[in-house]
């Protein structure tokens, strides 16, 4: 066992370091090191044709994408979110002001549950933050619908969604915006990154003032903006790790039917389903362990744990169980029942392009071995 090399849940893409030196000697040539430079329009252009979208709008990470997409919509107030996320989902709120209210889940994709979001509207309620959660579309036009009826904006944090298409093309095509995270633990990875995805010029230009401190020449400043642009490495990264998506995409794709075919049988493990996808990114391999399972969650995770394999809980605790969410009225537990058990039967096994199908058999084998 000692010489067995620990497993991650996730471990980042990187290209071959030759291939990223001529963008480096690039950079050492011309000096522009950021502020929308060459790179950096090169992506945000690779990326629209990539991704099938109108425009993209690059931030330095996904939570500051976030925030300035909750300014350039000017959203105050109240926001229905999920509980059922990463935590930057909420946090970006709190930064902007606005007061997280806390809607359940649905059972089969964990996304927030359309069914839930009329009692939570309130006269001050501004906007709907939904989460695709592992790449997983929402319903979205569930949701547009309800946000047509009350006159309200919908922001998609979609961090796990990066390349997800659903019937009608790109899934960051739905919402009034949509972001993205390039953080280093996600299947697009620019070492730190993000984006702000949105339907048309107007848009964008306000967009990229605020991540620029809300300069609009040189002389005018339009809005209290922030510094979250990405700089030219990460830009140039990002260029190069685009080449080496389609192989990342196979790959991950594999993974997912490996696991697949082997543990949807096992009695007591369910595979979060990924319905509603034509193309989808494999970005995380969500079970749950039921109750019918031979152990509990935490004794699977430690189990597995002990063997070299570090799988994790995303996502647990809930967003709405951390000390600055729990007084909320909306973060009881009785309001948000189909999320709290998620949270206690999750857990993500490893899934990355350069997992092994050896390591994969190790991880199905210590889950469907009898106990
Ligand atoms: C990763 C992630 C973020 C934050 O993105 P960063 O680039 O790390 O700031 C936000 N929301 C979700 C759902 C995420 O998974």
């Amino acid at each position: 066992m000692d010489n067995i090399q620990p497993i991650f849940v996730t471990q980042p893409y990187l290209p071959p370091l030759e291939e990223f030196t001529p963008y480096l000697e690039h950079i050492w040539k011309n000096k522009i090191l950021t502020n929308g430079g060459p790179f950096h329009q090169q992506l945000e252009q690779a990326l629209c044709e990539y991704l099938g979208v109108e425009y993209v709008a690059l931030f330095s990470n996904g939570t500051l994408a976030l925030i300035t997409a909750l300014q350039a919509l000017r959203v105050a107030g109240e926001v229905i979110t999920t509980p059922y996320s990463f935590v930057a989902t909420a946090h970006s709120l709190l930064w902007h002001g606005n007061k997280p209210v806390f809607v359940d889940v649905e059972p089969q994709t964990l996304n927030m549950d359309p069914a839930k979001i009329e009692a939570a509207i309130t006269p001050k309620t501004t906007a709907i933050m939904p989460v695709h959660c592992y790449g997983n579309p929402c319903d979205v036009d569930a949701i547009q619908k309800i946000a047509d009826n009350y006159n309200l904006r919908v922001i998609y944090d979609a961090a796990h969604a990066f390349g997800v298409q659903c019937q009608r093309g790109s899934v960051l095509n739905y919402g009034d915006l949509s972001i993205l995270s390039f953080h280093a633990t996600k299947v697009f990875n620019t070492f730190e990154g993000g984006a702000i995805i949105c339907p048309d010029a107007k848009t964008k230009r306000r967009i990229d003032h605020l991540k620029n401190f809300g300069f609009v020449d040189e002389i005018t400043v339009a809005a209290p903006g922030i510094n979250a642009k990405m700089s030219e490495i990460n830009a140039a990264f990002g260029l190069l790790q685009l080449k080496h998506m389609p192989y990342v995409m196979e790959r991950r794709a594999e993974i997912d039917s490996h696991y697949r075919r082997r543990l949807c049988g096992v009695r007591g493990i369910r595979c979060v389903s990924s319905s509603g996808q034509i193309v989808a990114n494999h970005s995380y391999f969500p079970i749950l362990v039921e109750s019918d399972y031979s152990m509990c969650r935490d004794e699977l995770y430690q189990k597995l744990k002990d063997n070299g394999i570090n799988a994790r809980r995303y996502f647990y605790p809930l967003i709405s169980d951390f000390p600055m969410y729990r007084g909320l009225p909306s973060a009881v537990r009785s309001n948000l029942p189909v999320a709290a058990k998620a949270a206690e039967q999750v857990l993500c096994l490893p899934i990355y392009p350069s997992l092994s199908d050896e390591a994969v058999e190790r991880v199905i084998n210590l889950i469907i071995e009898r106990t």
